[in-house]
């Protein structure tokens, strides 16, 4: 079986891990997770980074750091992991989703401009397999606005680890939007198994993330509860496997970029052909590769065939708003056609050439037949 996805785990991690086991730091409590919310910040180039359980953890709190409740609005694109729709019911809050765009498959700008209304509070700009929204824009729109009650714009980077923007300074995910939240996930490119991080560059919104993701108290006075909050800590052991993955974070992006490259170079031919379409990649942005993802028209025969291989490529997630609880009117046309067609290949860092060939050989082979069959007059 070629799994969809694996994780990179060396020496290093163990080590981390196994030194803080000795150490007897295994709580939300230690060495570990200090260091590797510093790492992280300063790899983002950001003043903060709050380390909690994971990723939809992380979204959740800053929705509540934001005073997001119910009768409130927050824009989400209909595409992408479920995770922030359902950061925002878990609020209380309504998610509106909004198309996403042809030339990004991120967040519309312009759609979006259309979905303000008086009771919106925040926008989600998720960075959708590894492409970042169009932040610029997007501030352009709250600029331009008539309802005038502030809103925030916060960037869900979980699958966008090592992706750049151009448009404003070059600047990696994660430090796009005042707020930003990552995920750790086994599957992401940087991963700590489960976690989850909230990135700022101000430090009272660091100080109230912690406060939520600690029982509302701080450190320096124990069972002094300022707020109602629970509990959302990283553990140290965690944090230690985070720590070592920070520190291979080049390596492991890089990596999975050149799994990307050998993809593109294998596909080119049924690229130009136009049976089998990219995913788009805009001038401004550097993407980074999460999951490497296509497009066809013929997905059914794709997957049918990849499967019998005992290849686990995957079709891509239903529009939000198609989904039971999420259940909203409209037309969401760049949002569904992409839905319909795109599938994930086989992606990890450091995996093997000859994989990478296995896997386009039975796209090929796919291919071949699909091409319609030239009539003779
Ligand atoms: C993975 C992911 C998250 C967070 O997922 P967790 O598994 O909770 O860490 C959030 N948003 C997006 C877009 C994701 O892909």
């Amino acid at each position: 079986m070629i799994p969809l996805s694996q994780p990179s785990i060396t020496e290093r991690e163990r080590l981390l891990v196994s030194d803080a086991m000795a150490a007897g730091w295994i709580s939300g409590t230690g060495p570990a997770i200090k260091r590797f919310e510093n790492d992280l910040a300063n790899k983002l180039g950001r003043k903060h980074a709050v380390a909690v359980t994971n990723g939809t953890v992380a979204l959740e709190l800053v929705l509540k750091m934001l005073g997001i409740k119910e009768g409130d609005e927050v824009i989400v694109p209909a595409l992408t992991f479920v995770a922030p729709a359902a950061a925002v019911r878990s609020v209380g809050a309504r998610p509106v989703f909004v198309d996403i765009s042809p030339e990004t498959w991120t967040i519309d700008p312009l759609v979006t401009s259309h979905a303000i209304t008086g009771r919106t509070k925040a926008i989600i700009a998720v960075d959708l397999l590894g492409h970042p929204a169009d932040y610029a824009w997007l501030e352009t729109i709250l600029q331009m606005r008539i309802h005038r009650q502030p809103i925030t714009i916060i960037e869900d980077a979980a699958q966008a680890h090592g992706s750049t923007y151009f448009r404003t300074n070059r600047q990696p995910a994660g430090a796009l939007a005042e707020i930003a939240t990552m995920s750790f996930h086994a599957n992401k490119a940087v991963t700590t198994g489960e976690g989850g991080a909230v990135l700022c560059d101000s430090p009272e919104c660091a100080k109230y993330i912690r406060l939520l993701a600690n029982h509302g108290m701080t450190s320096d006075r124990p069972y002094y509860h300022e707020i109602v909050a629970t509990n959302n800590r990283m553990t140290n052991l965690t944090a230690a496997v985070g720590v070592a993955q920070v520190e291979r974070w080049n390596e492991l992006t890089h990596a999975r970029q050149r799994v990307a490259e050998a993809y593109d170079e294998r596909l080119q031919p049924l690229f130009e052909s136009g049976i089998l379409q990219r995913r788009p990649v805009a001038q401004w942005a550097k993407e980074s590769c999460w999951l490497y993802t296509v497009a066809s028209t013929h997905r059914r025969e794709y997957l049918d065939a990849l499967r019998a291989k005992d290849i686990d490529a995957r079709a891509l997630w239903t529009v939000l708003p198609d989904l039971p609880p999420y259940k909203q009117p409209g037309l969401f046309d760049v949002a569904r056609e992409v839905s319909n067609t795109a599938f994930w290949l086989p992606t990890w860092a450091h995996m093997p050439l000859e994989t990478i060939d296995f896997i386009c050989e039975v796209l090929h082979v796919v291919s071949e037949k699909l091409k319609p069959i030239p009539t003779t007059s």
